[in-house]
């Protein structure tokens, strides 16, 4: 079974690794290799960025860390209780994440911030691996690769889930995936995503998981899948009330 993180030289895309390498040559002290997943094992929300970023993540090595998106990603998640501490731009900060764990899509940066379809694909497994581990009650895919490589990694039907903006999915195998545009410097400056716009995405994701309603649903389903095929499909594993 695939671990929910990749090695340290982790070698399936070979144009990533070469770029890994060149960036290890040229900054030897960042971190240089596929980031890993951060935030709450118990998570009820999962959010899926695209992938590192060259002097962000892929410099601190820790994800959203270190540039603009993750400046206002964790300003929000504290905003909504999300998260807690101080955030530093640095991996050694305060800053806990509640309920909430965030992984990329794609986990070594691309040049240009451009992954290949065959990368998407490759580093899928890691996601999937990350969903069956943390059976979250919810998704937030931050862009529309985030988006699409999720409905792939949950076995769902992509065309069934249009990517917008604000879009509020209920998935069939159970839980909610809410959409936004990637909180990317480029996206704000150019105004496709205002501060609010953020905001009010991160918020109806933080109430959703702290629905009882949206518990007892799911839970639903799962017991509904276990008595179907006596499988033995397992539930979750934890059930915590949110922060
Ligand atoms: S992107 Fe993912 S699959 Fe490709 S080399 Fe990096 S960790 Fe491995």
């Amino acid at each position: 079974m695939t671990d929910t993180d990749p090695p340290h030289n982790c070698p399936l895309c070979p144009r990533l690794v070469a770029f890994r390498h060149e960036a290890r040559h040229l900054h030897p002290d960042w971190h240089n290799a596929p980031v890993p997943n951060w935030g709450d094992t118990a998570a009820r929300l999962i959010i899926v960025g695209l992938a590192p970023g060259l002097k962000g993540a892929n410099r601190t090595g820790r994800p959203f860390t270190g540039d603009y998106a993750g400046d206002l990603l964790y300003a929000t998640l504290r905003k909504t209780g999300l998260a807690a501490g101080e955030y530093e731009q640095r991996p050694d900060d305060t800053l806990r994440l509640k309920g909430v764990l965030i992984a990329n899509a794609v986990r070594c940066v691309p040049p240009e911030n451009k992954p290949t379809t065959d990368e998407i694909k490759t580093c899928r497994p890691f996601l999937m691996a990350t969903i069956a581990a943390t059976r979250p009650l919810a998704y937030l895919a931050l862009g529309r690769i985030a988006h699409d490589s999720l409905l792939v990694a949950l076995g769902e039907k992509r065309a069934r889930y249009a990517f917008g903006h604000g879009a509020e999915h209920q998935l069939s195998g159970g839980g909610a995936l809410f959409d936004s545009y990637h909180c990317s410097r480029y996206n704000t400056n150019t105004g496709v995503l205002t501060t609010a716009m953020f905001e009010d995405v991160v918020g109806r994701a933080a109430a959703f998981i702290a629905s009882d309603r949206s518990v007892e649903r799911i839970e639903r389903i799962w017991r509904s899948r276990r008595g179907r095929n006596g499988s033995g499909a397992p539930g979750r594993r934890r059930q915590r009330r949110p922060p």
